[in-house]
């Protein structure tokens, strides 16, 4: 301990069940491993629910899953230029926005007698990555001169850095790139990537999907919810990941601490309220381990702060030094746990 129990027939289910829902509107689904690492097991969960795309967004991972005997057609979500031999040798397709990148991901392919395939980011409001769309077609020109490059699809991202949800008219903004990039190249597009696990209630609830044929998922298939709002979507499980770890110390304390206050281990000056005498319980845990804004307490105790190595909670339920405890976890909390030498992971089928 601490372990994070992962149950991979839950996320096999949660990738089975999206792939019949996204399926049903026309779109393909590329799970995505990078909160996990790129951990094999989970890609394999994956793959036998029917996923035939991985996405991830280190080549580290996807070269981790390729040596674990994954099958499937890998996609890297973030092209570093420095990294471009070992892209055009592990990953099928690259998500791109700059075209030093792409000369240099086709000169790189061309010495190993690989085309390399791209998808083209555009810049739809979120303000993370992509090509800006009155550069779209400038830049799909110069791309399509490239020898070993070959242009296999348009996407965007959104609700990771501005927050900006998928929509109907930003959706129908892709489509409309799409369609005239098509009509301009004279080519066929493969993959109109609309985006991410946050784009489950726009495509739930939208009467035209348009041309969007392709979405990017991760944490809809390991957490089971949608992104907007979190909101769990229906038939998935949500607690795949349990976080375990030990009770190293159960007393009864002020809830106030005693002294003149300063700063905390963090730099932070936190403030108290004086609810007189309670039970309190330090666990296994901190933040060298976990988010703590990523960990979700069951209703037996509530988390009042941590330490890197010690989780403090106030235990309505006594807890005693040894027991376990579980939590949930959200997306951050999951990704610090995966990431953690401390944590364990243990599977089961
Ligand atoms: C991380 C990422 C995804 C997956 O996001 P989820 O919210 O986990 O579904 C999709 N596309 C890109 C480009 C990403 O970086």
């Amino acid at each position: 301990m601490p372990r994070l129990e992962i149950a991979l027939s839950q996320i096999r289910d949660n990738a089975s069940v999206l792939l019949e829902l996204f399926g049903q509107k026309g779109i393909s689904l590329m799970g995505v491993s990078k909160a996990v690492l790129g951990e094999p097991l989970i890609a394999r969960a994956m793959t036998e629910a029917g996923i035939q795309t991985i996405a991830d967004s280190r080549i580290e991972n996807i070269e981790r899953m390729k040596k674990a005997g994954i099958v499937a057609s890998f996609v890297l979500l973030r092209t570093p230029l420095s990294r471009a031999q070992a892209i055009v040798e592990s990953a099928d397709i690259s998500l791109n926005t700059e075209m030093g990148t792409l000369n240099e991901l086709s000169s790189c392919a061309k010495k190993i007698g690989k085309i390399h395939q791209v998808i083209i980011m555009v810049e739809l409001g979120d303000l993370r990555e992509g090509v800006l769309p009155c550069d779209l077609s400038q830049f799909i020109k110069n791309a399509q001169c490239l020898s070993n490059i070959k242009i296999a699809g348009i996407g965007c991202n959104l609700a990771c850095y501005g927050g900006i949800e998928p929509s109907d008219k930003n959706m129908r903004k892709l489509s409309i790139l799409c369609e005239s990039i098509e009509t301009e190249f004279q080519l066929k597009l493969k993959f109109i990537s609309g985006g991410n696990s946050a784009n489950y209630k726009w495509c739930h609830s939208t009467s035209d999907i348009g041309r969007i044929n392709n979405l990017r998922l991760g944490e809809a298939i390991l957490l089971g919810c949608e992104t907007v709002s979190r909101t769990p979507i229906s038939g998935l499980h949500t607690h795949a990941f349990q976080l375990v770890a030990e009770v190293i110390e159960s007393k009864i304390k002020p809830s106030l601490p005693d002294g003149k206050r300063f700063q905390d281990a963090f730099g932070n000056t936190p403030d108290f309220q004086d609810n007189g005498n309670c039970r309190r319980a330090i666990i296994a845990l901190g933040r060298q381990d976990v988010a703590l804004s990523g960990l979700k307490a069951n209703k037996a105790l509530t988390i009042l702060g941590a330490s890197s190595d010690h989780l403090i909670v106030e235990d309505y339920h006594h807890l005693k030094v040894g027991d376990e405890v579980k939590f949930d976890l959200n997306y951050s909390g999951l990704l610090s746990a995966m990431t953690s030498p401390f944590i364990k992971k243990q599977f089961f089928t």
